[in-house]
């Protein structure tokens, strides 16, 4: 499919402009980051799996009726998506406590917490995405009170329906984080969920054996991230047919 100009090139992934008004080429590439872009690495295969399986997270929540701007997966490293207007914010929802969550608290990774908790960072790499209070997000008009109740209900379907499908496979969703964009139907907004959904942007855990199944295996290097990420989507089922044991992951 012909893609239009490049609008934006982020750490993970590159949109174009869609073949249409009103979608959006998600490009996602090899690139692997962490601490805001401190360390970094080329993994390959990484774009080709979470592509994968951003594209099996977003056709769930469609199925289930939490709308999200995934339209179709084009090819190995591209999916196509409505465009949206992305709220500033990363939700970020947590069912046990880990990485910043247990720093700032003095939670041992791992503890269970006593229900999900919501909470949001504002979007700004020179800050270093800074923890804030819905009291900023009213002030400063980045979403009205209406917004957040949405993105609430929102995040806690993401999670539920998250949690419920990586149990079916052995693995305990420790944390997730998502964004959440506008998109315009005539005089009406909707927020939909937006972005991706990977192993980039969650904690996955192996529920036998506690084995990290997410980007914390390239944080703290505790092995091979793409063999990490292939295992989650061999156990969902979404690797490409017809490639043996090892997929072909680079194109
Ligand atoms: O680092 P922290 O513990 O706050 O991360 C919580 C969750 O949000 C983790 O699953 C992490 O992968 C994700 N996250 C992300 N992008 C960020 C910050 C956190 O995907 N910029």
């Amino acid at each position: 499919m012909a893609r239009g100009k490049k609008i934006y090139e982020g750490k993970a992934k590159i949109l174009f402009e869609g073949p249409e008004p009103g979608t959006i080429v998600q490009y996602f590439k090899d690139d692997a980051t962490a601490f805001n872009a401190e360390k970094k690495d080329v993994i390959d295969g990484k774009g080709v799996l979470n592509n994968r399986l951003s594209e099996y997270f977003m056709t769930g929540l469609n199925q289930i009726g939490v709308p999200t701007h995934f339209l179709k997966r084009l090819n190995m490293r591209e999916q196509l998506v409505r465009s949206c207007e992305i709220i500033p914010l990363e939700v970020i929802v947590r069912n046990f406590a880990a990485g910043s969550f247990s720093k700032r608290m003095g939670v041992e990774e791992g503890t269970q917490l006593p229900r999900p908790i919501v909470e949001y960072s504002y979007k700004d790499d020179a800050l270093g995405d800074p923890l804030v209070p819905e009291e900023y997000i009213a002030a400063f008009g980045w979403a009205s009170q209406q917004d957040m109740d949405d993105v609430l209900g929102l995040a806690l379907r993401v999670n539920d329906f998250l949690s419920g499908v990586m149990y079916g496979v052995g693995i305990k969703l420790i944390d997730f984080k998502i964004e959440i964009g506008r998109v315009y139907e005539g005089d009406f907004q909707r927020l939909v969920v937006a972005d991706e959904i990977s192993p980039d942007s969650c904690r996955l855990w192996d529920i036998e054996t506690g084995q990290k199944l997410d980007k914390d295996v390239f944080r703290r290097d505790l092995g091979n991230l793409t063999d990490a990420y292939t295992e989650v989507a061999r156990r969902l089922n979404v690797l490409p047919k017809g490639t043996g044991p090892k997929p072909t992951l680079v194109n």
